[in-house]
């Protein structure tokens, strides 16, 4: 540095010096030898003052400098907001855009649109209201660029109802304007004013799309996802790897296996492949199709992983009972240096609940917060009362809620009360459903949980009182319903339905089906029946159990040895899984259920639950 400030004397280097320095000192050096040779500043090229300025926090220096400058004209101005706008500080670019009024100088479009990017960057509202004016003022409204900016930072400060107003008043409006708006209210989770702008669009490319698409799959519409996605395909516009992230999630949710694998065909075919939130998006679809091995096969094909990639594959193993792999994996995962998260936890808590492995459970619940300093959420407690009540830990179970340091959720309670039934608890069956009717008191199950621990131990009064509570509370019974698809086509039944196009046929072909599985023991179970009604009523009322209608149309409608893939929104019932197990057998196929929470495959007359759910 020193040879440089020496060889500012010889004119040559000077001159070099002059269009080459890079650093503030430089520029300093240069500064003080101008005025010593008394050289006017303004030879110095403006581009580089800014850039050198913008390497340090430097304002006061570029201040000093601008006052030094004869009439700076608007382009030094501008060169040196653009450099502070994107640099390290861009609060520098406010603080130089005030000196322009001291010097008399018109901002141009230019200069407006620097500091807006700076104003952006440092998401400030009250300056951009500033500048709006200044947009306004300086006859700058048809300048889409300098208004869509303005907008975009109402937008980003969510200050939604100066947005709207802007909006509204826009005399012209190009895609990026209704993009930026839309943006806004998905942000807000306000789908549907989301949807009527997006319907109002005369012209839409992929970001608006995508905007939809993933706005809908994470405001839990995944079947609004998936229809906008047919229609932008059909749209003729291609997919960027944002839509394929969002459509993927939206089908995982959905359990359409079909649209999954033709997504991410598309997605490999357009060089997607080392997107790491795609493929673990990927990953999680498949697994919740119930393809762990897909899921498998993008997680040891991946070249980077995070510990997101590592959670998805634990809790993929989770759902599907592959508890001792899903710990292997994660010894795997510490092995390797990944640090895990809460959500690692949740998948590891889960498996071992699945299995019954209590001690592991117990010795990952304490490691997460000792070993890994994470404090566990609801969600990890959710699945230590849940791991405890299946193992008969019923009054370990209640203790742990007890001393909860957040309160107990309905999750929790009801993990308590699934557990009380299994092990013929009343008393705490009764604990769990006082504190499950306060939180939620018109949802049904754990009134009809409740009534079938009283009927198995044949205290019928408890019965006939819980079913006048139902009755007096209003409790409407959720409608159970399963789905399955076939040639692409969602089927849709729902328990009791007697209406599909082909039920006599379903129906025939469950009543040959029958004769089978009784011959092979199979008594129907109708204790899960909970409706008043003579028995065989109640038995012909368990056959329309939505599962049974939508395993029996698949057996009609695919080839024979096809793996049939049923999604169930409750919990599968005692009797339905007993069936299912035999038609498994009988028919010799393998069945898929994915219900509320778990995975059962059924194959050869067994279930990977091996019964325990
Ligand atoms: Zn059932
Ligand atoms: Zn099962």
């Amino acid at each position: 540095m020193l040879s440089a400030l020496t060889s500012l004397h010889l004119p040559h280097h000077h001159h070099h010096l002059l269009h080459t320095f890079t650093s503030p000192f430089e520029l300093k050096q240069l500064h003080a030898h101008l005025i010593k040779t008394n050289t006017p500043l303004s030879s110095l090229p403006l581009t580089r003052i800014a850039f050198a300025c913008s390497l340090t926090p430097s304002f006061s220096y570029a201040h000093k400098l601008f006052h030094h400058l004869q009439n700076p004209e608007i382009t030094a101005w501008n060169s040196c907001l653009k450099a502070f706008a994107e640099g390290e500080n861009p609060a520098d670019a406010l603080l130089l855009f005030h000196q322009l009024h001291c010097f008399n100088v018109a901002p141009d479009h230019f200069t407006l649109s620097f500091v807006l990017k700076a104003c952006t960057r440092l998401v400030d509202f009250n300056t951009g209201r500033v500048l709006h004016c200044f947009v306004e003022k300086l006859g700058f409204r048809s300048n889409l660029f300098l208004v869509n900016m303005i907008l975009n930072l109402y937008a980003l400060c969510g200050e939604t109802w100066d947005a709207r107003k802007m909006f509204d008043r826009m005399p012209q409006r190009d895609v990026v304007t209704w993009n930026i708006m839309m943006t806004l209210l998905v942000k807000r989770g306000d789908m549907e004013e989301a949807y009527g702008l997006f319907s109002g669009m005369k012209e839409r490319n992929v970001r608006s799309w995508t905007l939809m698409i993933s706005g809908f799959a994470q405001s839990g519409k995944p079947k609004e996802a998936v229809r906008v996605f047919l229609e932008m395909e059909e749209a003729g516009v291609r997919a960027n790897e944002v839509t394929v992230g969002a459509v993927l999630s939206a089908c995982a949710d959905l359990g359409d296996l079909d649209l999954g694998r033709r997504v991410h065909e598309f997605s490999s075919r357009s060089g997607f492949r080392r997107n790491v939130w795609i493929c673990n998006t990927l990953i999680e679809m498949y697994a919740k199709c119930g393809c762990l091995e897909d899921a498998r096969r993008v997680f040891d094909g991946m070249k980077e992983r995070t510990v997101v990639s590592w959670s998805a594959m634990i809790s993929g193993l989770a759902m599907h009972g592959q508890a001792e792999e899903a710990l292997r994996l994660f010894s795997d995962m510490i092995e390797r240096g990944m640090e895990p998260n809460h959500v690692t936890f949740v998948g590891l808590l889960h498996a071992c609940s699945h299995m019954g492995f209590v001690d592991k459970g117990r010795e990952f619940f304490a490691s997460m917060t000792a070993d890994y300093g994470i404090v566990p959420k609801i969600e990890h407690y959710g699945c230590m009362v849940d791991l405890l009540s299946r193992a008969g830990l019923l009054h370990e179970a209640h203790e742990l809620i007890m001393n909860m340091p957040i309160k107990p959720n309905g999750v929790v309670w009801g993990a308590l009360l699934g557990g009380c039934k299994v092990h013929r608890n009343i008393e705490l069956a009764e604990v769990a459903t006082k504190h499950l009717a306060e939180l939620d008191p018109l949802n049904d199950g754990y009134y009809v949980v409740l009534s079938n621990i009283y009927a198995e131990a044949q205290r019928w009064e408890d019965v006939t009182r819980v079913r006048r509570l139902m009755r007096d509370r209003g409790v409407k019974k959720t409608p159970g319903w399963s789905s399955i698809t076939v040639d692409g086509v969602v089927h849709e039944f729902v328990a009791g339905d007697e209406t599909h196009p082909q039920a006599e046929e379903i129906i025939q072909k469950w009543e040959k089906l029958l004769e089978t599985m009784k011959m092979k023991g199979y008594v129907p179970n109708t204790s899960v029946v909970l409706l008043d009604m003579e028995e065989d009523e109640k038995e012909k009322f368990l056959n329309r159990h939505s599962e049974k209608l939508a395993l029996v149309f698949g057996l009609i409608k695919t080839k024979p040895g096809t793996p049939i893939r049923i999604m169930k929104n409750l919990r599968v019932c005692e009797d339905c899984h007993a069936a299912l197990k035999l038609v498994s057998e009988i028919a010799d196929r393998e069945i898929v259920v994915r219900d509320r929470n778990r995975f059962h495959c059924f194959k050869n007359g067994s279930c990977s639950c091996r019964d325990y759910w």
